[in-house]
């Protein structure tokens, strides 16, 4: 799929709507529309690349970068407690073939 028809690069660029949370030069994060938990952000890469095993090779800060903005959003949320998923390739749940962190917090999750 190329960027151009990427329902989530159209989300970063702001041509479909989103509720946005946090936004900085390099990641975009907003509420998913069909939560999984009391608070369920996406975190998004502004670039494009399919899935966190491309976002690892080609950009590993990042990656890392990521996994803070998730802490950060957590700390706001639930004392900084989260669960972070990156659903990769169709058999596990990937819908969107941009890469995302699902962000679940706000509230103590099942085991
Ligand atoms: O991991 P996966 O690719 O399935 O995650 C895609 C997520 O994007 C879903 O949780 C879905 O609810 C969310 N979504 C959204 N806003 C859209 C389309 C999808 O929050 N406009």
């Amino acid at each position: 799929m190329s960027d151009q028809d990427c329902l989530f690069c159209k989300i970063i660029a702001g041509e479909i709507p989103s509720e946005k949370v946090y936004e900085d030069e390099t990641t975009y994060a907003f509420k998913d529309i069909n939560p999984k938990a009391k608070v369920h952000v996406l975190v998004v890469p502004r670039k494009h690349y399919a899935n966190v095993a491309e976002l690892a090779q080609a950009d590993p800060a990042q990656l890392a970068h990521t996994a803070e903005v998730a802490q950060k959003i957590a700390d706001q949320e639930f004392h900084g407690a989260f669960r972070l998923i990156f659903n990769t390739g169709i058999d596990a749940g990937q819908t969107v073939f941009h890469v995302h962190a699902h962000v679940l917090t706000g509230e103590k999750l099942d085991e």
